[in-house]
């Protein structure tokens, strides 16, 4: 803990971009702001692409897990290429900063957990100011030593994205991804209609 003298005479680094790494500008670009969120995602993803030798996925060669739907996940898409539409993006609700990249090329993986207790927070600074001060700790502070590290934690890589056929639910008559379809007392159901989990008007059509 720093004496509180020291802490007032703390000056903040400005929030401008001209001393943001180059690569970092398509995440903010991408994510719509500057945040710390997006910045973690940003070590994270670097960090791990270094340790398992790889670049940016044209296919699904690279697959990311993410433990957390935060800012952070932005950055790791536009880095990693691995997105939610490629399939090769996989999100786990857990609430962990937490994330794994893995290859298909030598099957070698690794996880990341965030260490938030290493950045201490500027508690005399106005919002702004402690942002841009975090952004700045994080892109400056040694990786290994912002995140727990473990090697080759998945044993077995998730399976490529395949197609299925699609066919119509009973209830709600939407095609509907035959692996999603779920028969109950005869009927064959959309996971929508077994569940209502979408606030969505029947689709009846009343004649004109
Ligand atoms: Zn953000
Ligand atoms: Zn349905």
């Amino acid at each position: 803990m720093r004496p509180k003298a020291e802490q007032t005479r703390f000056t903040p680094p400005a929030l401008d971009t001209a001393w943001l790494p180059d690569d970092l500008l398509p995440c903010v670009e991408f994510h719509g702001h500057l945040c710390p969120g997006l910045v973690i995602g940003y070590c994270a993803t670097k960090l791990a692409m270094q340790r398992l030798g790889i670049g940016r996925a044209e296919d699904e060669e690279l697959i990311a897990i993410v433990e957390n739907d935060s800012c952070a996940v932005d950055a790791v898409q536009v880095l990693t290429g691995c997105t939610f539409g490629k399939g090769n993006l996989k999100f786990l609700d857990h609430g962990k900063m937490a994330f794994t990249f893995a290859t298909r090329r030598d099957g070698r993986s690794v996880r990341l957990l965030y260490r938030p207790q290493l950045l201490p927070k500027g508690q005399t600074m106005p919002e702004e100011h402690q942002r841009a001060w975090t952004i700045k700790q994080l892109l400056t502070h040694d990786r290994l030593e912002l995140f727990e590290i473990q090697d080759d934690v998945l044993c077995e890589l998730p399976p490529r994205a395949q197609c299925y056929e699609t066919i119509w639910c009973d209830a709600c008559g939407e095609r509907t991804m035959a692996t999603r379809i779920e028969t109950i007392d005869e009927k064959k159901l959309c996971a929508a209609c077994r569940d209502q989990t979408l606030p969505i008007q029947s689709n009846e059509r009343k004649p004109e």
